[in-house]
């Protein structure tokens, strides 16, 4: 879940809110879940399958000293992105979350889950048809948790729906599920030093598919071990994200659900490492 942190980073209208840290694994694509990878990195004492309250809880209600909100209205909000907004562990307090969703109309609230099979039993009393300001990404890795979890979201209550392939461990047809209340289908492969590998020929057919059915497809990270025309490259960290831009391959996501169209500010520095895609696509800063 750690791509829109990436994002964010970057993107000037984006915020971050982490009202808890801590997850249990549930799928194979938590194998190497960046929160216990990062966890261990900083040498935190309590073990990340322990669901904690960060003193972040209350961000999107808070304000300044001048009173204006300490988020500016008008952000798009990568929500629990430490670990999953549906834990079942955080269910006394996800309450309060809906509660701050709802007093910050004027912000987007973006999260994204492996656990859409207990959306149902998470949501609050007046959710209705869904919050206008609420985004779902249902998060798949391989063809059994597609077939297992895309009926499930398909089926549900939300106003705005994507569809996040990552880590991609595997091919993955997804074309059955895909249709116009799929707002974006964004594709990555996995980080770390365990990773596995992800192959440049499962991203181009989940685009051929997303194309297809004209919905907007987007290749966020390369991962750190990308297979292109049977070689394999180990990609570093900071370049993951540049190089799955320089693919070039993204698909009608200006019409992203995104308040506004962003400007990525790439530096010619994002590039230099990797050649992956040099002479292949078009390597347009823009
Ligand atoms: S659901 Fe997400 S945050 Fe939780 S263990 Fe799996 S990959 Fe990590």
């Amino acid at each position: 879940m750690t791509i829109f942190a990436d994002m964010a980073e970057h993107w000037s209208i984006y915020a971050d809110w982490n009202p808890w840290h801590g997850c249990t694994k549930i799928s194979p694509g938590c194998k190497y879940c960046y929160v216990y990878r990062q966890d261990e990195m900083y040498g935190s004492e309590i073990g990340s399958n322990l669901a904690r309250k960060t003193a972040a809880f209350n961000l999107p209600v808070k304000r300044k000293r001048d009173r204006s909100w300490k988020i500016e209205p008008g952000k798009m909000v990568f929500t629990c992105f430490t670990s999953d907004f549906l834990l079942k562990d955080a269910d006394e307090w996800r309450r309060e979350c809906w509660q701050m969703m709802r007093v910050r109309s004027d912000l987007w609230f973006y999260f994204f889950t492996k656990r859409i099979d207990r959306f149902m039993e998470c949501i609050p009393d007046d959710w209705a048809d869904g919050y206008d300001n609420v985004l779902v990404g249902c998060t798949v890795e391989n063809q059994q948790m597609a077939d297992y979890r895309l009926p499930i979201f398909k089926a549900l209550p939300i106003k705005h729906k994507s569809i996040i392939v990552s880590p991609l461990i595997s091919a993955v047809n997804i074309s059955e599920y895909l249709d116009s209340s799929i707002e974006e289908v964004s594709v990555g492969g996995e980080s770390g030093v365990d990773a596995r590998p992800c192959d440049y020929e499962w991203v181009l057919d989940l685009r051929r598919q997303c194309v297809e059915k004209d919905v907007p497809f987007r290749f966020h990270q390369t991962g750190a071990k990308f297979i292109k025309n049977g070689k394999q490259y180990y990609v570093r960290r900071p370049f993951q994200l540049s190089q799955a831009h320089k693919a070039n391959i993204d698909y009608k996501i200006d019409q992203f659900f995104v308040p506004e169209k962003v400007k990525f500010e790439w530096k010619e520095s994002d590039y230099r490492q990797e050649e992956l895609f040099d002479g292949l696509l078009t390597n347009k800063l823009y």
